[in-house]
């Protein structure tokens, strides 16, 4: 039920919901790094903090964020009705429209502080950026993200909530694999049914399908090809999409088809043990390159360093990959609440790879594994 008469975000300001609070949050982010306004154009930091769900497209869309003042929400005149719809219609913050001949960064630099600092969301257009920097002569501009990562780091527990429901979507998916991996069909015509699998169970997006057979294996974002699949295989399936909640599944599991050669049995097993490490070793306090080192160190035991290429996982959310990082050189403590990957990879350049990758939320006693389906060697 709702009450029809509501009052207007004119006349009361709107409630403290998890969206407001986050406008603040961001705000007093901003405050403490010296920055006197965020622009936050269209991407996972504007769904973040207002919920506007909005595509990046050339005329301009833009939070402004002052840290003294009023926050307003540029829109083009015609996206207005869609951004009234979405949840930002709901915030209390005004929605600004601009006619289809104005100049919308004069409209911005005519309520902004001239000379002041402004915070950029990471991922603003650069032609975006030069026409601010254009309507504001004398302004400093800087990166918004380190304010807006540290908060969006640390998921609340309907963040970690979305994140389990996306890797109960992914682990559908790979559930049914032996549906579509066989011997004699491409990686494209394999990754085609994945794609169609990724949106029918619980997702409005594919973001990515890897499918790796054989030495196509070693290169670990290898998509898809059209190499055909043979007997003795191994074959790495990485895939992930978002939910309709803007939430981000990301999940791998390695498959055989038929026996595969011994050495890819010896590997898997190391794998195993360092990704079984890694993902026990999740508690508050070990820091990022910490927990990198578990799984590195089992697989460089085994002789197998120099082929764990990469870092061993990053942070998700509203983007697949977002802070914090798990890497060598990150001195970052977890904490409760961050969720990332732990996929730590063998590739032998021309044989043959492999990868095991689970979304992990750190808890208060450890951590969560989102991703549940078995991850030794799937033999189908
Ligand atoms: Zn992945
Ligand atoms: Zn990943």
């Amino acid at each position: 039920m709702s009450d029809p008469v509501q009052p207007t975000a004119a006349t009361h300001p709107a409630p403290a919901t998890p969206a407001t609070a986050r406008l603040q949050q961001a705000r007093d982010a901003a405050a403490r790094a010296g920055i006197d306004a965020l622009l936050i154009t269209p991407g996972a930091d504007l769904r973040y903090l207002t919920g506007y769900h909005a595509l990046p497209l050339e005329r301009l869309t833009c939070l402004v964020l002052p840290v003294a003042g009023d926050p307003f929400l540029l829109v083009p005149e015609l996206e207005r009705p869609a951004a009234q719809a979405s949840p930002a219609g709901g915030l209390g913050v005004e929605i600004v429209g601009w006619a289809e001949t104005a100049d919308p960064y004069a409209i911005a630099a005519a309520r902004l502080p001239a000379g002041g600092t402004f915070g950029l969301d990471n991922h603003m257009w650069a032609e975006k950026v030069m026409a601010f920097r254009h309507a504001l002569p004398g302004g400093r501009q800087v990166l918004a993200g380190p304010q807006l990562s540290e908060l969006r780091m640390r998921k609340t527990p309907q963040e970690v909530a979305a994140l389990r429901e996306a890797g109960a979507a992914i682990d559908r998916v790979h559930a049914r694999m032996a549906e579509w991996l066989r011997v004699g069909r491409t990686e494209r015509e394999v990754g085609r049914d994945i794609a169609e699998a990724i949106a029918a169970e619980g997702h409005v997006q594919v973001d990515f399908v890897i499918v790796g057979s054989g030495p196509n294996g070693a290169s670990p974002h290898h998509e898809l090809s059209d190499r055909v699949i043979a007997a003795g295989d191994p074959v790495v399936v990485d895939i992930g999409g978002t939910t309709a909640a803007g939430y981000c599944s990301d999940s791998t599991r390695c498959y055989s088809l038929g026996e595969p050669p011994a050495e890819y049995r010896r590997l898997y097993q190391v794998l195993l043990e360092a990704q079984r490490a890694q993902t026990a070793a999740v508690r508050p306090g070990i820091t990022a390159e910490q927990l990198d080192a578990v799984g590195r160190d089992v697989i460089t035991a085994a002789g197998y360093g120099p082929a764990f290429l990469h870092r061993t996982g990053h942070g998700i959310g509203l983007e697949t990959h977002e802070e914090p990082y798990i890497v060598a050189g990150s001195a970052r403590p977890l904490e409760p609440g961050m969720a990332f990957s732990v996929e730590p990879g063998i590739y032998l350049a021309g044989r043959f790879g492999a990868r095991i990758e689970d979304i992990v939320v750190c808890t208060a006693e450890g951590g969560e594994r989102l991703n549940l389906t078995p991850r030794e060697l799937t033999v189908l």
